[in-house]
């Protein structure tokens, strides 16, 4: 398994250890044909990216996009689910400085709304201590993501149904609708090899990414190996890797 772009990384502007062009020059000597900044959303009071420095990053990416030609840098940013109605916390900056978007339910953002803090935030956090919340929580969530999928143009969901639960089957049609790539994410538990096997039954694309937070876990997804063998996704199914 070769990662040809590693999709979903961090840098210093959220809560990374390494600089852009650490990450970039880490990326160089992996041998990527690609790499994608993608810090947090700005809605995070600890990790989210100041609505200032987009621009900043992009003219970082855009020189050094300049400065390379054997790699190709771009910026995304991974926006926070901050409600039940699906909203993230996406803003001007970030549409016009990145070249796409990603999103994912992350703890402690700030919600959407007051009525979100009690409806979607605190939901989840209970949801963990009391076990007969989860059907409804599942419900709540699962409607969430194809909300969210309809009102937002999103090149991928990471990390689906971690750390709340969800519905995976009408995620992935609806994904596959929309043309949003679900994520495979070893730093995370999901997508885990039962939900992908339900994913598989949709015309729905996967990348597998390392959601690096510094250049020594930069490209570094060989703990997806055995979910997707266990899982038989196809590598043609898979954006971002060659066998
Ligand atoms: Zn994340
Ligand atoms: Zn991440």
């Amino acid at each position: 398994m070769k990662l040809l772009c590693d999709m979903h990384t961090h840098t210093t502007y959220s809560h990374g250890k390494n600089t852009i062009e650490e990450m970039v020059e880490q990326a160089r000597a992996l041998g990527l044909r690609a790499i994608v900044i993608s810090d947090h959303g700005r809605s995070h009071p600890m990790f989210g990216v100041r609505r200032k420095n987009f621009e900043k990053m992009r003219r970082e990416i855009d020189a050094l996009n300049e400065k390379y030609n054997d790699i190709e840098i771009y910026l995304s940013v991974e926006s926070n689910i901050t409600g039940a109605d699906g909203s993230i916390d996406i803003g001007k900056e970030e549409r016009q400085y990145c070249d796409w978007i990603y999103a994912g339910y992350h703890y402690g953002y700030i919600p959407a709304s007051v009525k979100d803090v009690f409806r979607f935030a605190i939901r989840n956090y209970l949801t963990v201590v009391f076990p007969f919340m989860k059907e409804k929580t599942r419900k709540v969530n699962t409607r969430t993501y194809l909300e969210m999928m309809d009102r937002y143009e999103l090149k991928m969901i990471t990390h689906p149904g971690d750390k709340l639960p969800v519905d995976i089957e009408p995620i992935a049609k609806k994904a596959a609708e929309k043309g949003v790539i679900l994520e495979i994410n070893p730093r995370h538990s999901h997508l885990n090899s039962e939900e992908l096997k339900i994913a598989l039954k949709y015309n729905v694309r996967f990348a597998v990414n390392s959601d690096a937070h510094s250049v020594q876990a930069l490209g570094q997804v060989q703990g997806a190996a055995a979910i997707i063998k266990k899982a038989g996704v196809p590598y043609e199914r898979i954006v971002n890797i060659e066998e």
